[in-house]
């Protein structure tokens, strides 16, 4: 049986601090930390352990504006190493300052995902406090740029061709009413068809002048065409292959023959697929829409993550499962990802198996987030003893 025997889990429970986690929440959702510009909060994370006694790096991952925090607690013994992950960037929304009452602290990043941090923090002091790892270490780290579209997910990336990257990967992001086994890799696109001529009255443009709203008509047709043949490609738990057209715009005024029509959308693709060919193929295709309506399209291409996928007969998979059994008397049943998040970039980077799992939480990229204290003691008391179990077993 992977769960830690009862005992052991309601020691660990007994070392989980309420107040730590109340005050540790409270202090980083005080800080204004948008994608881009994490470093303040980055900062006081390191200060908060360098505090307690952790021996704190701050590796770049490429990102010098917001160096990145990581904190390696080893049992001094050779064994596997665990990783906690977090993001302290949010997302570019007005600052909504922390409040505490009763269960819940509100304020921006309380859900997405200062509070889910917090609570990963505390189990890397719980275990610590427990003096019970006797194999391997715990990572913890916490990085900017995870946001889209303001960041890009490269120095997560870079953290992991730096090396700091463990065996399995555990990340407090506010999902957890499944384990995500499969979801599809994410790029958004945006297109600006152009015409050489300038604006004209559109009785007076040249007869052989192409338009560009004919044009962005023929790319919509081809890309609905190209959907079609995509959802052929289908997961059983991802679901299909999509391209996606969001926002389309052009003209001035009803009778002005306009220079410029430009169309966003994305194009999501099922774990597995190669992101490079993915995009060869789409620029190809709009290549062929430019050539044919004698128009110029500029593409912009924004990958956001690879796709995903959980080996779900990994040791770490049983572990995490029967110690959230072991700690809530019920099970977990697994699912799809919806989104894309940092698991993604562990699993086509460094093919680790990684389990998105954070505290009750909600209004992520809303002004209204929020995030239950006691679910992140839930959450403290699951890391620490699926940490456990991991590394000394
Ligand atoms: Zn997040």
């Amino acid at each position: 049986m992977p769960a830690l025997p009862t005992p052991q889990l309601e020691h660990l429970r007994s070392l989980v601090s309420r107040d730590r986690l109340v005050r540790d929440t409270m202090d980083l959702c005080s800080l204004y930390s948008r994608t881009g510009e994490a470093k303040p909060a980055l900062d006081r994370l390191a200060e908060i352990l360098a505090r307690e006694g952790f021996t704190v790096e701050r590796p770049e991952g490429g990102y010098a504006a917001a160096p990145a925090v990581a904190v390696r607690y080893s049992s001094g013994k050779p064994g596997p190493t665990i990783q906690f992950n977090g993001h302290l960037d949010t997302v570019h929304l007005p600052f909504v300052p922390p409040q505490h009452e009763g269960d819940r602290i509100t304020g921006t990043g309380s859900c997405d995902m200062k509070g889910g941090t917090v609570a990963a923090l505390e189990a890397l002091r719980v275990v610590r406090d427990s003096g019970a790892l006797t194999k391997g270490s715990i990572l913890l780290t916490a990085h900017d740029l995870h946001e889209a579209p303001w960041g890009d997910g490269t120095q997560l990336e870079g953290l992991i061709r730096q090396g700091y990257c463990g065996d399995a990967v555990l990340i407090p992001e506010y999902l957890n009413s499944c384990i995500p086994t499969a979801g599809r890799g994410l790029a958004i696109w945006k297109l600006t068809i152009r015409r050489p001529g300038a604006p004209v009255h559109e009785v007076l443009r040249p007869a052989n002048e192409p338009s560009v709203i004919e044009a962005g008509a023929e790319m919509i047709a081809r890309l609905r065409q190209y959907g079609t043949h995509l959802a052929s490609k289908t997961d059983p738990v991802a679901g299909p292959e999509t391209v996606f057209v969001g926002q389309v715009h052009s003209g001035v005024i009803f009778n002005q023959f306009p220079q410029e029509l430009v169309l966003e959308g994305t194009r999501r693709w099922l774990p597995g697929e190669s992101r490079y060919l993915v995009e060869e193929e789409f620029r190809k295709l709009v290549q062929q829409v430019a050539d044919r309506t004698k128009t110029t399209i500029d593409i912009r291409w924004q990958l956001v993550r690879d796709g995903f996928r959980l080996d779900t007969n990994h040791r770490f998979v049983k572990i995490f499962e029967d110690n959230y059994t072991a700690t809530t008397g019920q099970t977990l049943p697994q699912g799809p990802k919806p989104f894309c998040d940092d698991c993604n970039a562990f699993w086509s980077l460094a093919d680790i198996p990684g389990i998105t799992h954070g505290p009750n939480s909600g209004g992520a990229h809303t002004l209204e987030e929020w995030v239950s204290i006691d679910d992140m003691v839930r959450v403290a008391q699951l890391y620490a003893a699926t940490a456990l179990q991991f590394c000394n077993s």
